[in-house]
């Protein structure tokens, strides 16, 4: 009982010692803007062992002494020099669910002078350990093991290799404050942090694996982020990878290794397991039609777009700049087509903005789908994304207009970039048109976007429409979404100078009570007809239209699911049988 207690009161202390000492360290005081890294795996034991330099620059306004690093809690410190000194270091735990395991190594470092704000200090690493399958962080909020092991899919083993980086596992230092997945959107915020202060910094690691005996020796593949991806593999019992990255902007650094087969037919590489050569041959055959479609709309995709398989056939997919990877067991034509699509739409288009880069290809993606099954078949693509941000775009009721999300213009918080940008698109695209959206695309220049309103001024000079409301709500704010309804419905029958009786009208009031804008589609269904209009309605606004029906009409709906709302339930409206004469 007394040793119980004495113990207790031992990690009270230790819990108030170190979180006075870690209070004054500003973890991410550090952003680490270079890595030139060697990274060598010993499969057969999961091992990996990694030296190299690394660039820190100092971001805080305060000169820095100290300097923590991070890297995954199943990897050890081993060294870290500056100019071929060793440095003294205290290594210690530091739970964060920035990393697989939930915890990461953290080595604090005393660093040989303080670094002024904006100055850099290069340092020499070394560290080592073993990157096993390891679902904790998930398990430790109730995800159940199964769906938990299909999508913390990292590992290195002696079949199959794959592992993502920072966000997944910090298989190269990191500088993040802990992360948690249980506190609201804290590991977002950590990593979408960490991502937007890592976006311009510089990524090199050669990726080597070496052995002595075996029959198959696996290639190792990384993003295809450099030129020639086919340069950077070999079938020797010593196989390497060149990773490297100019800038990272998304890119999450990646590397697989296994029995690939290999295949290319420009400018897609293709990596597939034994025993998955069917689907593998419906990408290849999906490739040029799907080349075709984002030719018309990005220009031609040219530069090395690559796809690679998993080995656990529910693993759930993942991208990272031009490398998708996708279990190639389940042989669907339609994902595949559509896959192919958002690879192509960055093999053609540069942007250094997620929600350009990335909103651009997911559209693409819906664009696609109504090409082949129509409209309906690209809003069931789009409803997919919408669960993904319903929630993070619930407002309190009754609050006051806020921001309640970060600005789509700048963000790196996936959520928004991918699915929330997908729907401005393609609401942008119904807005201003096909022709009009390609023109302002096709004027778009990577190197010229520097203002968020840059992708604005192309958008307004291509359509000749001011968009500024439209820009304001969904790009520069995020005051959630819409919530649409139909307010009054007035139908009538006029009649003709001349006697006689001139078609039925309707005269339909929309209101809209969320604090985002938006220009949607209401339908006015008749018996054996059906009237589609566009109105645009402003945030708490209302707006009305006469629309001439041919026949009486019996019920409006509002938005086909083009515009995102939290509640679709309030969007029909039922017009009573006898219609009413004009006021
Ligand atoms: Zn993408």
């Amino acid at each position: 009982m007394r040793s119980g207690v004495s113990k207790k009161f031992l990690c009270v202390l230790c819990v108030l010692c170190s979180s006075s000492f870690l209070s004054a360290l500003d973890r991410e005081a550090f952003t680490i803007t270079k890595y030139d890294l060697e990274i060598r795996l010993e499969p057969e034991q999961q091992r990996l062992g990694a030296r190299g330099k690394i660039v820190l620059r100092n971001d805080s306004p305060q000169p820095q002494k100290i300097a923590a690093l991070q890297i995954s809690s199943s990897l050890n410190w081993r060294a870290i020099r500056a100019s071929d000194k060793a440095l003294q270091f205290v290594s210690q735990p530091f739970t964060s669910d920035i990393d697989h395991t939930g915890s990461l190594s953290e080595a604090i470092v005393t660093l040989p002078a303080e670094v002024k704000p904006k100055d850099t200090v290069e340092l020499e690493v070394g560290y080592e350990g073993v990157i096993p399958l390891d679902a904790t962080r998930l398990a430790r909020v109730g995800v159940p093991d199964a769906i938990a092991r299909h999508t913390s899919w990292d590992h290195i083993g002696a079949s199959f290799t794959a592992v993502r980086g920072a966000g997944y596992v910090a298989w190269y230092p990191i500088t993040s404050e802990s992360a948690d997945f249980s506190e609201g959107n804290s590991l977002f915020e950590v990593t979408d942090r960490l991502k937007a202060r890592e976006a311009e910094s510089e990524f090199k690691a050669k990726v080597t694996m070496t052995r002595s005996s075996g029959d198959d020796v696996p290639l190792v593949i990384c993003s295809p982020g450099a030129a020639a991806l086919v340069e950077q593999i070999s079938r020797a019992q010593h196989t390497s990878a060149d990773c490297s990255w100019t800038n990272l902007g998304t890119v999450t650094p990646t590397f697989a290794m296994a029995n690939y087969q290999y295949q290319t037919k420009p400018p897609l590489l293709e990596f597939s397991l034994p025993g998955h050569e069917s689907v593998a041959a419906t990408y290849l055959d999906a490739l040029d039609p799907a080349a075709k479609f984002v030719t018309g709309w990005f220009g031609k995709p040219t530069a090395p777009i690559a796809i690679a398989d998993l080995a656990d056939p529910h693993a759930a997919p993942f991208e990272s700049g031009t490398l998708l990877m996708v279990s190639m067991d389940d042989g669907d034509t339609k994902l595949a087509g559509t896959n192919l699509v958002h690879e192509l739409v960055h093999s053609a288009f540069a942007s250094p903005r997620p929600w350009v880069y990335e909103g651009l290809a997911h559209f693409a993606e819906a664009a696609y789908r109504e090409q082949q099954g129509g409209r309906s078949a690209a809003l069931d693509l789009l409803r997919a994304h919408r669960a993904a941000f319903l929630d993070a775009e619930k407002d309190l009721p009754g609050a006051q207009v806020r921001d309640i999300g970060p600005p789509l213009a700048t963000t790196f918080d996936e959520i928004y970039y991918r699915s929330k940008a997908a729907y401005v698109w393609w609401m942008l695209r119904d807005m201003i048109g096909d022709e009009a959206l390609k023109t302002a695309i096709a004027k778009y220049q990577a190197g010229d976007d520097k203002d968020p309103k840059y992708v604005q001024g192309l958008v307004e000079a291509a359509s000749k429409r001011d968009l500024s409301w439209f820009f304001d709500d969904w790009v520069y704010h995020d005051r959630g979404l819409p919530a649409l309804r139909v307010l009054a419905v007035h139908p009538w029958e006029d009649d003709k100078p001349g006697g006689g009786k001139r078609a039925p009208m309707v005269t339909v009031t929309l209101e809209n009570s969320g604090n985002v804008g938006a220009e949607v589609s209401f339908t006015v269904k008749c018996a054996g007809s059906e009237v589609s209009k566009r109105l645009e309605v402003r945030a708490k606004g209302t707006a009305t239209m006469r629309v001439e029906l041919a026949e009486a009409p019996i019920e409006v709906v509002v938005n086909d699911g083009s515009v995102p709302e939290q509640d679709f339930g309030n969007n029909v409206f039922k017009i009573s049988a006898e219609p009413a004469k004009p006021e």
